[in-house]
């Protein structure tokens, strides 16, 4: 859907390459590929053995990189980055990779998620006399991998690891090695790949697809990867935990051509309308889902009642992002002109319209009118995932509990607030059974917490307003 307009957004997205001669130009396809998963900065460092070279701005890929930008990105191993900015994080000096530059030589990192503990390490790290150039907290990596007395980075990274706590998917560079690590609970996706001899590492499997590299494995919860000239060593800097990967990859985030943790996500999301429909069927003319994120759900859902699914709403996929402000008025205009119901469709029909999840609500209201504005002669409103009571601090953007209409409100009044003739979410059971880990997964965990409030990893004061950062 609409992250912008929504309140719920992805933070970040990660791609790396080692041993191809086209390192840059292939990571700039890759975060092409990514770049639903944050697009108010883009960036890439690469090596060529003697040192990093970085290029990196605000705005989307194609705006941060020309042409003439790669004759100086040069080299056979490279780390790229998308970023979403929240609140207060935004900025150039947030824009990643992070890059460091000392005697001992250079150091790029890329990160996906959000650490619990960067607010007390970094307290920490600034009383030992650390001094930051940025409000990410991915610096704090950077801070303790400079301090952890080691020689080597490997053992340097594998210090600092230990340290953290929260969500991380991390893409590290030097002059010499590539190196990937992921949180204990693997919060966030990452999978490995290969390009011929090349190995390439990515947020989402669709960039693997769109490079031609073909998918070998997911980078297991607390394993640290070193790539390098001689191939590849995977290590471990954590024992197992129970893994939890964030269940609104599967139901809002990820590309639906993606393979999150090797479950596809189109497939899980049909599998969800499916369940929805098991769960909160109702007599209607039409099924339609809200473009792009619901539609597979609206396709099962359809398909399980029978009723017909329709394009009920069309997007215009040629508004710039320079219309979408955060203001209330700009937000209300930012809809209408991001989507269009079609008349033809909902006209005097029972409309059955499936979202995938409901933040403010506010998005939802304005559609619920739209379709009634178009003919609608009912519109019913079925959600395919729970509602959203809690917020995240793993690198989801889900405001704070005050603006989520889930945690505030009763299901009557907010069906009220949509102006919905009727209004029903999917079960936090009904979620598990539709994306179907515990069928096809060993380490099948998911993290529920939005929805339930059961947060897999300690939480700790200073995350309890995790983008109010200074
Ligand atoms: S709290 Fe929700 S959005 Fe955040 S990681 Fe968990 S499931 Fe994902």
């Amino acid at each position: 859907m609409f992250a912008e307009i929504k309140g719920l957004n992805e933070e970040c997205g990660v791609f790396a390459i080692w041993g191809h001669k086209d390192a840059a130009h292939l990571t700039y396809y890759g975060l092409h590929s990514l770049q639903h998963r944050g697009q108010e900065g883009a960036g890439i460092v690469v090596t060529d053995g003697e040192q990093l070279k970085v290029h990196k701005g605000l705005g989307l890929v194609n705006d941060v990189f020309s042409p003439n930008d790669f004759s100086a990105l040069s080299g056979h191993g490279a780390i790229g980055h998308v970023r979403y900015a929240t609140a207060g994080g935004g900025g150039f000096a947030n824009v990643q990779p992070l890059l460091f530059r000392s005697q001992t030589g250079s150091l790029a990192i890329a990160h996906n998620g959000n650490l619990v503990n960067a607010n007390s390490m970094k307290h920490q790290l600034e009383g030992q006399g650390s001094i930051f150039q940025s409000t990410s907290d991915t610096e704090v990596v950077a801070h303790l991998i400079k301090r952890s007395g080691f020689n080597k980075l490997e053992d340097q990274l594998r210090n600092s690891l230990e340290m953290l706590k929260g969500a991380y998917a991390l893409a590290v560079l030097n002059e010499k090695q590539l190196m990937v690590a992921l949180d204990p609970n693997g919060l966030r996706p990452l999978s490995i790949g290969r390009l011929g001899d090349a190995y390439v590492v990515a947020s989402e499997t669709c960039a693997f697809d769109l490079i031609g590299a073909t998918y070998e494995r997911e980078v297991e919860p607390g394993e640290l990867i070193i790539i390098d000239d001689e191939g590849l060593r995977s290590t471990r800097f954590s024992g197992s935990a129970t893994r939890a990967i964030c269940s609104m990859e599967y139901v809002y985030f990820a590309r639906p051509d993606s393979n999150v943790d090797e479950i596809n996500v189109h497939t899980a999301r049909k599998s969800l309308g499916k369940q929805l429909a098991i769960e909160a069927p109702v007599e209607a003319d039409v099924v339609t889902g809200v473009p792009d994120s619901s539609i597979s759900a609206a396709i099962g859902y359809a398909e399980q009642t029978g009723i017909p699914y329709e394009l009920g709403m069309i997007k215009n996929r040629y508004v710039g992002r320079t219309f979408i402000q955060p203001s209330q008025e700009l937000r209300e205009q930012g809809v209408k002109m991001k989507l269009s119901a079609v008349r033809g469709v909902v006209e005097g029909k029972r409309v059955v319209m499936i979202d995938d999840s409901i933040v403010r609500g506010t998005t939802s209201r304005r559609i619920v009118n739209m379709l009634r504005d178009a003919g609608a002669k009912e519109v019913h409103v079925r959600i395919s995932s729970p509602p959203i009571k809690n917020p995240c601090f793993y690198g989801i953007d889900t405001s704070n509990s005050g603006e989520l209409i889930a945690a505030n409100h009763s299901l009557e009044e907010m069906r009220e607030m949509m102006g919905a003739d009727s209004l029903e979410f999917l079960s936090t059971e009904g979620l598990k059974k539709g994306i179907g880990r515990s069928d096809t997964t060993s380490n099948c965990g998911q993290c529920l917490a939005c929805f339930t409030g059961e947060y897999p990893t300690e939480i700790y004061p200073d995350t309890l307003h995790p983008y109010a950062k200074v």
